[in-house]
């Protein structure tokens, strides 16, 4: 409890401070490549014949998506905080990365937990992260993935916790972690909303995202809560299909009130409470419990859920890279298979803006082997 209440006293005070908040704008601009497009998809839109649609390009940042908007934020947290060691999980490696980049920019130790199994399907972001100079450690228990790999973070925390800083990477963990990440993420919406009200001078109808943990599509769709006119989407893995172990989509049948990791949340798990077994095609989709402001936002109406199958989010990643020559992370082609099966039905007035949370270089060995390319 005592690094949780450090952090939720520290981060409230460096919230209210102009002077952090300018230090991160400045970074978010300089280094890391903010404001992003809102790129209007002009052949997506003609191709589907239905809702304009809009791009938010996450994917365009520095190491490849939306991930650094945090990592930037917490890193200059943990230098205000007189930190100098930094620790993080990864599962497919993104949020690695991002940690390890900052950490490099900021001259600070770097360790980075991740299982075994993880290391071995995400080889090249395990190099990226030792090249940036990241200490990258395996972890071997249980199924040897995130969930481990998280676990395995805390311990490191609770043990160094004076010169440590422990950088998550979703909504996700205890307080102040899910709205903090948030906080640093809400720039996204920020934006994006500027941005529609310039092109179009009106609000968007659908904002559409992926959610893993829930980041960037909280980022996004923060600055619009108010908004009672823009309907919300979020697109979770789907996975093989709803079956037990086969999908990671917490609001359909197998998620559950529960706690996991430090958040009290919609949970996969069993009628014990066991935590199912998780599955997507896309690693960032894969975890068991989802951010608690999602179950929160849910239970309240605000945001509504869906999910794309594997198939689905697959032919999305294809058939963006043909019609936009753009390729999207496969987290972020879930979305877009959203957006595929729902412009028509939208009709022609109706704005959507999708959040490409992330560029699809990372994927291209996985689809090419899933295509038979
Ligand atoms: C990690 C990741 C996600 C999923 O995480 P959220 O916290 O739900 O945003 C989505 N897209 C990309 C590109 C990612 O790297």
């Amino acid at each position: 409890m005592a690094p949780l209440q450090e952090l939720a006293k520290e981060y409230a005070k460096a919230r209210r401070d102009k002077k952090f908040r300018q230090q991160v704008a400045y970074y978010l601009r300089e280094y890391v490549g903010r404001p992003t497009p809102l790129y209007f998809a002009e052949r997506l839109t003609r191709e589907l014949g239905g809702a304009k649609i809009y791009l938010k390009r996450e994917d365009l940042l520095h190491t490849g998506a939306h991930k650094i908007n945090n990592a930037v934020g917490q890193i200059l947290l943990a230098k205000r905080m007189g930190k100098s060691r930094i620790i993080a999980e990864t599962g497919a490696g993104q949020h690695g990365v991002a940690t390890a980049t900052v950490a490099a920019m900021f001259g600070m130790e770097c360790v980075i937990y991740m299982g075994e199994v993880d290391m071995a399907r995400q080889a090249l972001n395990v190099y990226r992260m030792r090249l940036l100079g990241a200490e990258v450690r395996a972890v071997t228990a249980g199924q040897r993935t995130l969930k481990e790999a998280i676990s395995e973070a805390m311990r490191d925390w609770v043990t160094n916790i004076r010169h440590t800083h422990y950088i998550i990477g979703s909504v996700l963990g205890a307080h102040p972690y899910p709205v903090m990440v948030r906080d640093f993420q809400a720039v996204i919406g920020r934006e994006a909303r500027r941005q529609i009200l310039k092109h179009e001078k009106r609000l968007p109808d659908v904002l559409v995202a992926c959610v893993g943990g829930g980041s960037n599509s909280i980022g996004l769709f923060h600055a619009f809560l108010k908004d009672k006119g823009v309907r919300m989407v979020g697109v979770e893995g789907g996975g093989r299909g709803i079956k037990p172990g086969d999908h990671a989509a917490r609001f359909q049948k197998g998620g559950s009130l529960g706690v996991l990791q430090g958040t009290r949340t919609f949970v996969l798990q069993d009628e014990d409470g066991q935590i199912m077994l998780t599955h997507s095609v896309s690693a960032g989709l894969d975890y068991a419990a989802i951010g608690p402001e999602h179950s929160y936002l849910r239970d309240a109406g605000r945001i509504e859920y869906s999910y794309a199958t594997d198939p689905d989010a697959l032919a999305a990643f294809q058939y963006c890279a043909r019609v936009e020559g753009i390729i999207p992370a496969l987290e972020s082609a879930h979305a877009i298979a959203w957006v595929q099966k729902h412009a028509k039905k939208l009709g022609r007035d109706a704005i959507v803006i999708a959040n490409m949370s992330g560029r699809g270089d990372k994927d291209v060995m996985q689809a090419a082997e899933l295509m038979k390319l």
